[in-house]
């Protein structure tokens, strides 16, 4: 709820402080259970910020990661005590994206799968033991490879490994942070489809963070659209994509390639640059591309509101325009 993350220079611009940048501004969602929603959007619009703000990786300067425990129990994880963090950070947790440098090369496979158990839970030698070879099992890994380092294993192998450290808590939640997207195409395929039915197996919610629409579309119950840190548009995939309402969603997905020419939509080219996060444009952030552009937008910033069944868009003429979808 609310939350805003942005970041401070310590140099100077012609002996001014230079301006902070606004990563994460005032973005507000909801993620159900047992649910795939995707966040996307160009690289720097604050994804990732706002991704490992919500596991407390880096701290959200003001708003709420509200955490229902269970029927009884909500917690506001940017502000639980230690002991309390501490329980409840085995339920929350990351994949990242580069799986060659997200492993420790001085660790072994096994060891490096152990950690989050050693570090959470009191188990004795052979549950870990267990665990580890379950998990491993699980995710396709060979378990007699591991007392291997990382650097024996191909990119799509190490992550697995990364899944398998994520996963050997049994998290409620576990945010993938590009987790495909340094992978071959074929690989990629291979670890959706591990994820997919490693969450139906375990029940598990996954905030998968990704720039890639087509993977988005395969993936994603719900998805979630960032401009320049803040939330434009949320809706069920299908309606997303069949039937987008915002203008940046639009141009998105003109960019994704189709299977079929003859299905072929007309490429939107977005006209200049993303503004700099240190000096946003007035009214809606989007205005200096935006085709459909009117005095009210240069003035008035836009509030994501609900315009339809879980759809929330945040365009002063998003009932009016007719955008195209795949
Ligand atoms: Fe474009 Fe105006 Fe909508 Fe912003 S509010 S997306 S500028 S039409």
């Amino acid at each position: 709820r609310n939350l805003n993350k942005n970041f401070y220079s310590k140099k100077k611009l012609f002996s001014k402080p230079i301006p902070p940048v606004k990563a994460v501004m005032d973005v507000s969602l909801e993620v159900k259970k047992g649910e795939t929603l995707s966040i996307v959007g160009e690289s720097g619009c604050g994804k990732t910020t706002l991704g490992r703000c919500i596991v407390r990786g880096i701290k959200a300067d003001s708003g709420q990661v509200l955490y229902q425990v269970n029927e009884h129990e909500q917690v506001d994880f940017l502000k639980v005590n230690k002991q309390d963090y501490k329980r409840l950070r085995k339920d929350i947790q990351m994949i990242f994206q580069d799986p060659y440098s997200s492993l420790d090369p001085r660790m072994t496979v096994f060891d490096i799968i152990r950690e989050p158990l050693k570090a959470n839970f009191k188990l004795s030698k052979k549950e870990i033991e267990e665990k580890v070879r379950h998990i491993a099992q699980l995710v396709g890994l060979n378990v007699n490879y591991l007392r291997r380092y990382p650097h024996a294993f191909s990119g799509g192998q190490r992550q697995r490994i990364g899944i398998a450290r994520a996963l050997v808590t049994r998290p409620d939640i576990v945010v993938c942070d590009e987790a495909v997207s340094a992978l071959d195409v074929s690989i990629q395929a291979q670890i959706i489809n591990l994820l997919k039915d490693l969450q139906q197996e375990l029940g598990i919610t996954y905030i998968f963070i990704a720039h890639d629409l087509s993977v988005v579309e395969h993936i994603s119950d719900r998805v979630a659209v960032m401009y320049l840190g803040n939330m434009i548009e949320i809706a069920n995939t299908d309606d997303l994509f069949f039937s987008p309402k915002h203008p940046y969603t639009e141009a998105l997905l003109s960019a994704v390639p189709k299977a079929d020419p003859s299905q072929k939509m007309k490429r939107i080219i977005l006209e200049g640059e993303v503004p700099s996060p240190i000096n946003l444009p007035s009214g809606c952030l989007f205005h200096p591309r935006c085709r459909y552009c009117q005095d009210v937008c240069r003035q008035e910033i836009p509030k994501l509101r609900e315009i339809g069944k879980e759809h929330q868009v945040a365009c002063h003429f998003a009932d009016a325009l007719d955008l195209k979808g795949v």
